[in-house]
């Protein structure tokens, strides 16, 4: 995509030949390192390089598989999400700049009584923004992002989850700084079934324990590594997990002005009649709908200028002609009308129960 930065051009001459094992050739200030800031440098240059290629200059090792996953689905450069595109939730931005972002731009303050959180939780219904939000906080600090789904960790990598865990501290570390987001986090160190609990899950959770303890230490300040994690079910997080994360911000779902937002994002990609949408209606009638319930509805309006193309086609079947008609014919704009049929296609999605059960929890173990 156009977004990824650009290969750096191949050095053309002077390059030693090509060797897996040449590290000590490619970084020769190594040999007679004599300024005391050449340790420094060449972990700056470390980093030019991949961690697989730091552990396994041969291009081998026990964990290569472990580490090719990690960089291949768990890794993400650029994650390229701005707190623009993010309607709404002001005060959970505020809160994650302050709580994220400063202690990164200005280490020194934050030590002692200052240091920073350990780690940040994010709570409330599905679809509300917070893998977004920790996206946001990624781009923003120019850090690493790490998108780690817990449920997978626990179901994928079992029996290699506890090892798994591990590596990705490390490789936050060399890729510092580091943002690790952990989704579902709930489903590693759940409540349920504590005293039956897989011995091989309670590892997972002791050693994410362990390494969570080892995060934004005094002397860490070049390495930070800034632990997020997001949950649906904050009343089923075992105690020892929440009390890791210090922070604990609630992600409600959208108001009155963050339905507009969310309308005007999801509608600015496609032609539509504004004069004539009724933005009011809009906003009433989605009332309790999260943000992934009206990014839905907007792509079922969009669409549906398309679907009832295809069924007037649908009795000449299809051919090349067909779809050449279809293309020509669907870029209409959106209408008030499709805005009404895609409301009636897509319901909320999040129930009153489980938002009272969000306040309460807010009320007792949130932070603000
Ligand atoms: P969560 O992590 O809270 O379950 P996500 O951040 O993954 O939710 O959001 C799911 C999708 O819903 C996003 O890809 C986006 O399309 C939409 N969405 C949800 N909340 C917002 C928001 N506040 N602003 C913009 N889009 C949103």
């Amino acid at each position: 995509p156009a977004t990824r930065p650009k290969q750096p051009p191949q050095q053309p001459v002077k390059k030693p030949p090509e060797s897996k094992n040449s590290r000590n050739y490619e970084k020769p200030w190594r040999a007679n390192a004599v300024d005391p800031k050449a340790e420094e440098k060449s972990k700056e240059q470390n980093k030019a390089g991949t961690f697989l290629e730091s552990v396994y200059p041969d291009g081998t090792g026990p964990d290569l598989d472990l580490i090719q996953a990690l960089e291949r689905d768990v890794m993400e450069k650029n994650p390229n999400v701005s707190f623009d595109d993010i309607a709404d939730l002001d005060d959970a931005k505020m809160l994650l700049q302050e709580a994220v972002l400063l202690p990164i731009l200005m280490p020194e303050f934050f030590t002692g009584i200052r240091r920073p959180w350990k780690g940040i939780l994010m709570f409330g219904p599905p679809g509300t923004g917070k893998t977004m939000l920790a996206k946001s906080i990624a781009t923003l600090g120019q850090t690493t992002f790490f998108n780690v789904s817990a449920s997978s960790l626990a179901s994928k990598f079992r029996g290699e989850s506890e090892k798994l865990v591990r590596l990705l501290f490390e490789m936050a570390k060399f890729y510092a700084p580091s943002t690790i987001f952990f989704d579902e986090i709930d489903s590693l160190g759940s409540k349920r079934g504590e005293s039956n609990e897989h011995e091989a899950s309670r590892r997972v959770k002791t050693e994410l324990l362990v390494q969570m303890d080892g995060v934004g230490g005094a002397d860490d300040d070049k390495r930070r590594i800034i632990v997020l994690a997001a949950t649906n079910r904050p009343w089923d997080l075992d105690e020892a997990l929440r009390r890791r994360l210090e922070k604990r911000v609630y992600i409600p779902l959208p108001s009155d002005k963050g339905r507009k937002r969310l309308f005007d994002i999801y509608l600015s990609s496609v032609n539509h009649k504004s004069d004539e949408i009724e933005w009011s209606h809009l906003i009433s009638r989605t009332q309790g709908y999260s943000g992934a319930d009206i990014a839905n509805v907007c792509r079922d309006a969009a669409m549906l200028p398309m679907r009832k193309k295809l069924l007037q086609l649908r009795s000449q079947g299809f051919n090349p002609q067909n779809i050449a008609k279809i293309k020509s014919e669907v870029e209409v704009p959106v209408t008030m009308e499709d805005m009404r049929e895609a409301l009636s296609n897509v319901s909320k999605s999040v129930s009153n129960d489980d938002l009272e059960k969000y306040e309460f929890w807010m009320k007792e173990f949130g932070s603000t």
